[in-house]
């Protein structure tokens, strides 16, 4: 038996098999098209593109290897017009096929057609198309990432995973997760955490263990490999423990979220996607918190249409009926990305074009998002919430814009209601300013993932930090105070809805500060309520 160790992010016990999961695999999507023009010119721009890149690597490269450098250049001359383009083409034309797929098939046509010639000219050109083609997937998009977790549960075992990466997994089949990098407070863990998958972290990991069988400790953060026939004994034990000491807090299920002295206290869930709408009502939660609508936008190839997004919210607003859920607008940008968002390479993308400020400058895009929100108001209880936000003239431009999709809608006669607004307080500048943001909204919203590391100037991605990334720093807590009180000043709710709020140690402090309300993954809401049924708060006054 071998023992290792890591940070457990999530509790829980998984038993079986492990299944170590390489990068560098990639599928490709097939899907029919329905406008081949566009399709063709998307194909003749991603060309173009292509080609400028080989130039550009030609001309950084040819002063220190001339000759190594000319093979950008012979790779830039396939994608002149000819026989390749050609073959790609007739491919949409024919079979009215996206054009990263007509790529990927035309680049296997052509490997297994010459697969058995030997010239040195025919195996370098049939590389120069691999790496062509390659790069025309990359700037298509038509590439997601593959995991293929079979047809047994399993562990899984991976360097890092990408929040798209997680999104794309079948939960069913996921017993548990151990990544050697991530943090607790990263999107993919975030993600773990919704899917209630038991997750350790920070883990020295080895491909030797694919197909091994295993135990994840999800509270002691160890993960035994070949575990012997006493501590599967045992384990067996501790995972039936584990489902009692569940089924006595699901007691709790419609239990009132108030103080043992009677103060109401708002317990809400964060969620991902409409999945996870089940695990909202299952827990008995009182409505959605944070909704992070940004993952409609990840692992897939284009921008949602506002009909899609509508249609969405449209579900979220009648599952949850009366329950309040709140949208938070695309959060995109930093660790969420997706190839057709074409966000430029940045050297510190945390510090980058993210959240409400690319929704400024794709004002297309935001419109089209608060349209939908707008016309699915009508259908239940929804409300507006604002990511990232560090001045009052970010407010003002939203402002001016929300008044357009208004009006707009007011003019077609399309029904919606003036629902709530927020806006997250996660940067320190919106802490120092949240009596003035406070002004303008009906609730603020901790988001203490992001501010953390704002305030601590510590990636929250960043493993190496583990150690050094206190969320109880005495700074967060009086800023988290300073917050709660700003909006109450403004007679606004105040929330948290960061990883901290799920955290039973500071449940009663959270209190004390005066918080109207704590939103935590589903599977956290059960244990919060607890410790909020537990507090007193005239004890110790
Ligand atoms: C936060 O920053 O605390 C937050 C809730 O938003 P996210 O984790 O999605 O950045
Ligand atoms: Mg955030």
């Amino acid at each position: 038996m071998e023992i290792y160790k890591g940070t457990a992010i999530f509790p829980g016990i998984a038993i079986g098999k492990i299944l170590f999961y390489q990068k560098n695999e990639y599928e490709i999507r097939q899907y029919l098209i329905s406008n081949v023009k566009s399709e063709l010119e998307s194909f003749d721009q991603a060309r173009l593109r292509v080609q400028e890149i080989l130039y550009d690597l030609h001309e950084k490269n040819s002063s220190l290897s001339p000759s190594q450098a000319s093979v950008f250049l012979d790779q830039a001359k396939l994608l002149d017009p000819g026989s390749f383009q050609r073959a790609v083409e007739n491919m949409i034309l024919s079979e009215k096929v996206n054009a990263a797929y007509a790529v990927m098939v035309t680049r296997d046509g052509l490997a297994n057609t010459f697969r058995n010639l030997e010239e040195p000219v025919i195996v370098e050109r049939l590389k120069n198309i691999r790496e062509i083609s390659d790069r025309l997937i990359d700037v298509l998009g038509g590439v997601s990432p593959k995991i293929d977790l079979g047809d047994e549960p399993v562990i899984l075992v991976s360097d890092t995973l990408s929040p798209t990466e997680m999104m794309e997994m079948g939960k069913e089949k996921l017993l548990g997760v151990v990544t050697q990098s991530g943090s607790a407070v990263s999107h993919s863990a975030i993600l773990a955490k919704t899917m209630g998958i038991p997750t350790l972290i920070g883990m020295e990991i080895s491909g030797e263990w694919d197909g091994q069988e295993a135990i994840l400790d999800g509270y002691t953060g160890t993960l035994y490999i070949h575990p012997d026939a006493e501590l599967h004994k045992e384990y067996d034990i501790r995972r039936r423990a584990d489902a009692k000491e569940q089924e006595e807090l699901l007691k709790l299920r419609n239990a009132p979220d108030v103080t043992a002295d009677g103060k109401k206290i708002g317990l809400f869930a964060n969620t991902g996607n409409l999945d996870d709408l089940n695990s909202v009502l299952f827990y008995g939660a009182q409505g959605i918190g944070l909704l992070r609508s940004e993952f409609q936008y990840l692992g897939r190839e284009n921008y949602p249409r506002e009909n899609e997004l509508f249609l969405a919210y449209k579900k979220i607003a009648e599952t949850m009926g009366e329950r309040p859920a709140i949208i938070r607008t695309a959060d995109l940008g930093a660790d969420k990305q997706a190839a057709y968002l074409d966000i430029p390479d940045e050297v510190n993308p945390i510090m980058g074009n993210r959240g409400i400020r690319l929704c400024l400058d794709r004002k297309k895009m935001f419109k089209a998002q608060l349209r939908a929100i707008y016309r699915a108001s009508a259908y239940g209880n929804l409300a507006l919430m604002y990511p990232m936000i560090t001045s009052e003239e970010e407010m003002d431009e939203i402002e001016e814009i929300i008044r357009e999709v208004k009006s707009g809608l007011k003019v077609k006669n399309i029904p919606f209601r003036n629902i709530r607004t927020g806006i997250m307080i996660e940067t320190p500048a919106a802490v120092m300013i949240s009596r003035e943001l406070a002004d303008r909204v009906d609730f603020l919203s901790l988001g203490t993932n992001d501010l953390t590391q704002y305030t601590l100037a510590m990636d929250r991605e960043n493993p190496l930090l583990c150690e050094k990334y206190n969320d109880h720093h005495p700074a967060i807590l009086r800023m988290i105070k300073m917050v709660i009180d700003a909006g109450h000043d403004a007679g606004c709710q105040v929330y948290i809805c960061g990883e901290l709020a799920a955290d039973t140690a500071l449940t009663d402090t959270f209190l004390r500060m005066g918080v109207d309300g704590l939103s935590v993954v589903p599977a956290c809401i059960l244990p919060v309520r607890k410790a909020i049924r537990e507090a007193n708060l005239q004890k110790g006054r």
